[in-house]
C-alpha cells in the first residue's frame, strides 16, 4: 500500500467547478479541515444521518461522481454514481472511492471523531477501512425500503407489552440524540 499524499494532482479548476456545484446544495456545511484536503478528489465529506458519506470524483472521467458512504454502527458500504448506478468496485470490500472518503474524513474531523462516529475500534495507527466489518449495501434505497416493508409486516404481530427492537426505527427518526 502506498502512503498517502504521493500524487498531488493537480486540477484547481476541477476544485473550483465542483466547489461551485456543491455550494448550491444548502446541506453543506463547512467545518474547518484537521488537515488539507484534496477536494479535487473528495469534493464533499460529512458525518451525518448516522454516516459517513460524501462525494467522490470519478479518476478517469471528469464528468462522474461517486456518491459513497460507510454507515456507522453496521459499517455497511455503499458506492454508486451520481446517476444511481452502482459502482462496479464495491465487492465485500471498500472500493477505492470509499478508501478516499475514508482518507479524506480523517483529515477532515482527525481519526478520533470519524471512529467514535462509525462506532469502529482503529487499532493506535491503525486503518480505518480496514477495521470495519466488510458489509456492502449496495443499493441502499432498495434495502431500506424493503427493511420498511418488513417492519410495515410488524403492525400485524398481536400486541404485547415487549419492546420489539426492530420498531425502534420509527422513532428514531424524529428524535435526534
Ligand atoms: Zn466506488
Amino acid at each position: 500500500m502506498q502512503g498517502r499524499g504521493a500524487a498531488g494532482a493537480g486540477g484547481s479548476e476541477v476544485v473550483d467547478a465542483d466547489r461551485a456545484a456543491w455550494e448550491q446544495r444548502s446541506v453543506v456545511r463547512v467545518v474547518p479541515p484537521v488537515e488539507p484536503r484534496k477536494l479535487a478528489k473528495v469534493p464533499f465529506v460529512e458525518l451525518a444521518d448516522g454516516r459517513l458519506q460524501g462525494v467522490v470524483s470519478s479518476g478517469s472521467d471528469i464528468e462522474r461522481v461517486y456518491v459513497s458512504s460507510i454507515t456507522a454502527g453496521t459499517h455497511a458500504l455503499s458506492c454508486s454514481t451520481n446517476n444511481n448506478r452502482p459502482c462496479g468496485a464495491l465487492h465485500g470490500y471498500a472500493c477505492k472511492h470509499i478508501r478516499m472518503l475514508a482518507d479524506e474524513a480523517v483529515l477532515q474531523y482527525g481519526m478520533d471523531r470519524v471512529a467514535r462516529y462509525l462506532r469502529v475500534e482503529v487499532a493506535e495507527h491503525g486503518d480505518l477501512i480496514n477495521s470495519l466489518n466488510r458489509l456492502v449495501e449496495r443499493t441502499p434505497a432498495a434495502v431500506v425500503f424493503s427493511r420498511f416493508l418488513r417492519h410495515l409486516a410488524y403492525l400485524e404481530v398481536p400486541e404485547s407489552t415487549e419492546p420489539l427492537a426492530e420498531l425502534h426505527w420509527f422513532p428514531a427518526m424524529g428524535a435526534v440524540r
